[in-house]
């Protein structure tokens, strides 16, 4: 399957949080990585957005459109730091 670069992420981010997150640092619960969500691998087709880790390809976190409402499943991330 082939995946896009993080950066595709920066419209539904910023519906989610008012500002772009693309430059957020997140830390990946598989592998310790910790690099921006640009850099990340995302699978479109998923349904939804799969974003997986660059170095280990665990699934970082999940993020899907509803009828109304848009779903983020961060379980992949022990944590995840906004850009100032
Ligand atoms: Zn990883």
């Amino acid at each position: 399957m082939q995946h896009l670069d993080g950066n595709v992420l920066a419209g539904p981010l910023i519906e989610l949080f008012g500002r772009d997150m693309t430059t957020a640092t997140g830390r990946c619960s598989g592998c310790g990585d910790v690099s921006v969500l640009a850099r990340a691998l995302v699978y479109p087709d998923a349904p939804g957005f799969t974003v997986r880790c660059r170095i280990c390809a665990d699934v970082l976190f999940t993020l899907v459109q509803g009828d109304e409402k848009l779903w983020l499943d961060l379980r992949g991330l022990t944590g995840l730091q906004p850009p100032r």
